[in-house]
């Protein structure tokens, strides 16, 4: 919830609460499954925790536990051995026999695990520990081992990331899974009988492929989806051997894969299906907090894979059904950008298709425009091309350079008629990654800004983190020398990319821009109300000048201006324009503008 979350509330309540010696139960509700630091009942406020969509029996079964005359009520209790009821509700279908074969799965599989844990201590398998951690108590989640998910974590408190994790501890780990292998023995009544396996149903994937390297999961999802009517499940441990078995196989419809698997995560196998085009649906499991597999699901999206949805860990069986369901056709199209070659590509530079556009910059507290930054446009045949689109192709091909420098000379031009005409605004120019490889970079952008009368000064190259990965020396040696020459280098997407920090400690920005992705709608979203505030702050800190792009809003701006952003971009301003119709936004406005921006 916005402002304040529900587990702050329930901390909250507890502080009120601690005068009278009251205790009223608190169940918090949440799309995703709690963080791991986090365990109902033991932290300070909620006592328990409900997985939404919520199930009719899961909610009954909450308030018998909490409330039901003769039930502990609003006394703690201490986490169940086993809780026979989080299997029955969280599989609804999964018969008795099918309850006790996951927890025995899941012993089976931890004890194998505790074992390579003691192995792996003092050896150099040790870097394995918190992998073999985050299974254990993922599958002890999923079989509702409830004590020995606390015990993990504690364990995991005291050795963090598993790094000092001791004998002593894989002791208690292992007397803890005894005690579930003697609960086991009394699941078989306590869980519901099974009700008729249902018709195959139109609407539900005929071939389903499972990949997830925890067997307790697997089989779990197995059962779930035998349950819910699916005729054929195949289980793979591996992303290579879920790549494998599609290359080998046709008629597997969908692809239900989990996101933290060792060797190749989630994320590489959502890459190599993009790369194979493939056209299966898709859904992302995990047992990792909401934002990440949030991040994920926008990723898969921007691949143009067919993403049905994502499900948090332990999966819930009315959740799976209804996104088995869903057609999901693919958002993004990557048709279009396979419809346009290199060729295409020459061909309109060839032809002159490409032009700027000018975005302005204000002051964020005067509203004063202080700068433009250039963004190309390729209107191809009467039809406009995406500019991520045809940059990355430019630079997938070997023709960025060409690009680039057509449009670094069509932005230089603008700059330099802007000049002419009074308005002494800064011109942002962005640099692609592949650029940044050539040597003779700087020497060129000179002799350009040169040729048009401009100074170095009032250009600002802006580089995405990202990019400077590729071939990290060489693009190191060019922006150094940018900056000499008496370039401004702004660091841009900040925040996407990759060691952010890293970056700003060795290139000598200065400036930073705030990725669109965190600014619009920020004042709604915590999360990225703390990415923009810590980052304003630590530029502040660096000395650099802050831009946030994409402030669409009042909203957007109110809050940039509060956090002390200096600068912003974006629709609440302006648009980015044709050089013409810029000219004549620049004249309307009230403030005269001419020398403004002056950059430390
Ligand atoms: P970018 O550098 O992050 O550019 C800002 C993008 O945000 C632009 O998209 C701009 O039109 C858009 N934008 C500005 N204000 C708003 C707003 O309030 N809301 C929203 N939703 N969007 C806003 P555009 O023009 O589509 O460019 C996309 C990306 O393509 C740019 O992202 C940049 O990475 C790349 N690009 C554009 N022109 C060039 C170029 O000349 N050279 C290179 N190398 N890359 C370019
Ligand atoms: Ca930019
Ligand atoms: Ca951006």
């Amino acid at each position: 919830m916005p402002g304040m979350d529900g587990l702050q509330l329930a901390g909250a309540i507890r502080a009120h609460e601690r005068d009278s010696g009251a205790h009223v139960p608190i169940i918090t509700i949440s799309a995703a499954p709690l963080p791991d630091h986090i365990v109902p009942g033991q932290d300070g406020g909620a006592d328990d925790f409900l997985l939404k969509p919520i199930d009719l029996p899961a909610l009954r079964h909450m308030l018998a536990r909490w409330l039901a005359p003769g039930a502990p009520g609003a006394a703690r209790q201490a986490p169940a051995i086993l809780d026979p009821s989080f299997l029955t509700l969280g599989l609804a279908g999964v018969d008795a026999g099918q309850a006790r074969e996951l927890v025995d799965l899941f012993t089976a599989c931890a004890r194998d695990d505790l074992l390579a844990c003691r192995n792996a201590i003092g050896q150099s398998g040790a870097r394995m520990l918190p992998q073999y951690m985050h299974k254990l108590k993922s599958s002890a989640r999923m079989v509702g081992a409830a004590r020995f998910v606390a015990l993990a974590e504690s364990v995991e408190a005291r050795a963090p990331g598993g790094a000092a994790l001791d004998a002593a501890m894989l002791d208690e780990l292992e007397a803890a899974l005894d005690e579930v292998e003697s609960a086991a023995g009394a699941l078989g009544r306590a869980c519901r009988e099974a009700g008729a396996a249902p018709g195959h149903d139109a609407a539900l994937p005929r071939a389903v492929l499972v990949v997830d390297d925890d067997p307790v999961a697997r089989r779990q999802l197995a059962m779930m989806l035998a349950a819910i009517g699916v005729p054929q499940v195949r289980l793979v441990a591996s992303a290579q051997e879920a790549l494998a078995l599609l290359a080998r196989e046709d008629g597997i419809e969908l692809v239900i894969s989990d996101l933290n698997m060792p060797d190749q995560d989630g994320i590489e196998l959502l890459r190599e299906l993009a790369a194979r085009a493939c056209d299966q649906r898709l859904i992302l499991v995990s047992g990792i907090d909401e934002r990440t597999l949030g991040t994920a699901a926008e990723l898969a999206r921007a691949m143009g894979l067919r993403l049905c949805g994502t499900l948090g860990k332990p999966v819930r069986l009315a959740a799976l059904d209804s996104l088995l369901r869903l057609p999901c056709v693919a958002t993004a199209a990557p048709g279009a950008a396979r419809s346009i070659s290199a060729a295409d590509l020459a061909d309109g530079l060839r032809r002159d298709q490409f032009s700027v556009h000018f975005q302005p910059k204000v002051d964020a507290a005067t509203l004063r425009p202080v700068g433009v930054e250039a963004l190309a446009r390729w209107q191809r045949d009467g039809e406009a091309v995406a500019p991520d689109l045809f940059i990355a192709l430019a630079e997938r091909h070997g023709l960025i350079a060409q690009l680039s420098e057509a449009l670094l000379a069509k932005a230089l031009v603008g700059a330099a008629r802007l000049a002419e005409r009074g308005f002494e605004l800064h011109l942002s120019v962005n640099v692609s990654a592949s650029w940044l490889s050539d040597l003779r970079l700087p020497e060129f952008i000179l002799a350009s800004t040169r040729a048009v009368g401009i100074a170095p000064a009032q250009v600002v190259l802006e580089v995405t983190e990202t990019g400077l990965m590729s071939d990290a020396l060489t693009a190191l040696d060019v922006l150094a020398r940018l900056r000499l020459k008496g370039y401004t280098l702004s660091i841009d997407d900040f925040g996407t990319g990759y060691s952010s920090m890293s970056q700003l400690r060795r290139i000598p920005f200065g400036e930073l821009k705030l990725d669109r992705s965190f600014v619009h709608g920020a004042t709604d979203k915590p999360a990225s109300r703390a990415i923009l505030a810590s980052s304003i702050e630590m530029a502040r800190k660096l000395g650099l000048t802050t831009v946030a792009e994409g402030v669409e809003t009042r909203a957007d701006l109110d809050l940039l201006r509060g956090l002390g952003c200096d600068q912003v971009q974006g629709w609440f301003v302006a648009r980015a324009m044709p050089l013409e119709q810029l000219l004549n936004w620049l004249e309307a406005r009230p403030v005269s503008c001419n020398g403004s921006g002056e950059r430390t």
